[in-house]
């Protein structure tokens, strides 16, 4: 169990991709290879995909609700067990701070809990129709699940993925981001340990552009279910509509957090860092734009930069670091690219914009003020330790500034007045929101967006809708 799982998953057991191809992951705070993983090619994803297929009709659609409740449970449990394992190769892998991939490993076990809980409680309707007879509705599973996650959040997102789906009675095929295979690797293989059938989980870990025809298209594939950017969603999208498979994308995002005077305004200063530099601002939901109330302004900038200052970029493996480096060179480059157009602009960056450290791909938490609504770092996704803050006059033309955007996946409102607090959260067009507090994800409440941020949504029992079909059933009496 502690050697690093380098092969494809497939029927049970891990196995040499059919064209011997492998990938190498770097680890993003010391830029050194940390191992060669396998890369799947379209004739391993054909495999994957029919071995799924039998094993979903020879046995798991099968299986009674509380056979399916006992063997998510012990999945729950082997990853309960497995945590900090988990945690120190996502850590490794992708450059989290330890003690966020200790929290990211609780919450996929959690995942599993509620989904395993969930089977038994799933049920249909009875429905008085005008004939004499019996009506009712069944919801059924769809068969084989393509499952593709990226790299900012490697685990908890594969377990939100994978688990609703087995919890509803699919077989799945998981596709990791390339540069986030190993803990993806490492849950299919305690998901057989603890029970589920050879097949019923795939893990093919392998280059989105190589696989990701193959694995969208294949007839056996009825429902992709992705996260990842807007650009692949919608290519996924179209590709889908050709054999009309069901999908759920969960996609970027630009999303506000917005500070009203009379909010407790020391505290919604403090808290906001967290908001967007968690993860090194690698996060769809990050609040990368923030409106404050112009009386408030100067006062919140102040707190919030001294904040932004104190926070600590270490080396992640370390208990005490809060924000780790950034998940590539690449992923740098891009973000450094955003400064520099602000910095071109003569715009003011008040804290951060620069590199740290020799090694490591590392940014300092960068805040940025006196842009204007078409600057690019204020209206395109940065995905880094980026944040820029403008003030605002009045409520209806900020909330149009904050609607101006082709994205709507989450954001934050700080007030005091709940009948604004509920007035601005009912026009805001995100799918998530959070009054007074920064908090995006509950795994027992829907998440997803609206426009451009997706389709569909992850978590709470939506998700396992969105894993069956549902059948109507009629009795003649
Ligand atoms: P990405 O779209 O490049 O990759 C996501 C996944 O898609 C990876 O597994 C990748 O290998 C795969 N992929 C790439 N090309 C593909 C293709 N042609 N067909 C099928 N699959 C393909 O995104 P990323 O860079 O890994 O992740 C960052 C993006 O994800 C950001 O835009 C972020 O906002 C978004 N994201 C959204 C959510 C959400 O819940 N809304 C959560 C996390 C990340």
């Amino acid at each position: 169990m502690n050697e690093l799982p380098t092969q494809l998953f497939i029927n049970g057991e891990f196995r040499k991709p059919a064209k011997g191809k492998s990938m190498p992951l770097v680890n993003p705070a010391t830029e050194e290879t940390i191992v060669e993983v396998a890369a799947a090619t379209g004739e391993d994803v054909n495999s994957a995909i029919e071995g799924a297929h039998r094993a979903y009709r020879q046995g798991w659609r099968d299986l009674t609700p509380g056979e399916r409740t006992e063997i998510l449970f012990n999945i729950a449990r082997l990853l309960r067990e497995n945590c900090e394992r988990i945690a120190q190769l996502e850590c490794q892998n992708v450059g989290k701070p330890i003690s966020d991939a200790r929290d990211e490993a609780g919450l996929g076990a959690r995942v599993f809990e509620y989904y395993a809980g969930a089977i038994t409680k799933f049920t249909g309707q009875t429905i008085p129709v005008s004939r004499g007879g019996f009506d009712f509705t069944l919801r059924q599973p769809m068969g084989v699940v393509a499952a593709i996650v990226p790299w900012n959040f490697p685990f908890p997102i594969a377990c939100w993925k994978v688990a609703p789906a087995l919890a509803a009675g699919n077989s799945v095929v998981l596709k990791p981001a390339s540069q986030s295979p190993l803990t993806a690797l490492l849950l299919g293989q305690i998901a057989h340990q603890a029970g589920l059938p050879p097949g019923v989980l795939q893990v093919l870990p392998g280059s989105g552009q190589e696989i990701g025809d193959v694995l969208v298209t294949h007839p056996l594939v009825r429902k992709i279910s992705f996260t990842g950017s807007t650009a692949i969603g919608s290519r996924i999208m179209e590709l889908a509509s050709r054999g009309l498979k069901r999908i759920s994308l969960e996609l970027g995002g630009k999303s506000p957090n917005i500070v009203f005077a009379d909010s407790d305004l020391d505290r919604a200063a403090t808290l906001s860092p967290m908001s967007v530099f968690a993860n090194t601002g690698q996060d769809c939901c990050a609040r990368s734009r923030v409106f404050v109330e112009r009386s408030a302004f100067d006062r919140f900038v102040e707190v919030f930069t001294a904040a932004t200052q104190q926070l600590r970029v270490e080396n992640p493996t370390g208990e005490t670091c809060q924000i780790g480096p950034l998940v590539s060179a690449g992923q740098r480059n891009v973000v450094e690219e955003f400064v520099s157009s602000a910095r071109d602009l003569g715009r003011k960056i008040v804290t951060g914009g620069d590199r740290l450290f020799d090694k490591g791909y590392y940014l300092k938490p960068t805040v940025i003020l006196q842009v204007e609504p078409n600057d690019r770092v204020w209206r395109e996704e940065i995905f880094g330790p980026v944040v820029c803050i403008r003030p605002f006059d009045d409520e209806a033309a900020m909330i149009e500034e904050v609607n101006d955007s082709p994205y709507g996946l989450s954001g934050s409102l700080w007030t005091n007045d709940l009948r604004r607090a509920l007035r601005v959260a009912r026009r805001v067009e995100s799918g998530v929101l959070s009054i007074n507090s920064h908090s995006s994800l509950h795994v027992e409440a829907p998440f997803g967006g609206f426009k451009q941020s997706g389709l569909g949504r992850d978590l709470g029992m939506s998700a396992m809708e969105g894993y069956t079909e549902l059948k109507n059933v009629y009795v003649a009496e």
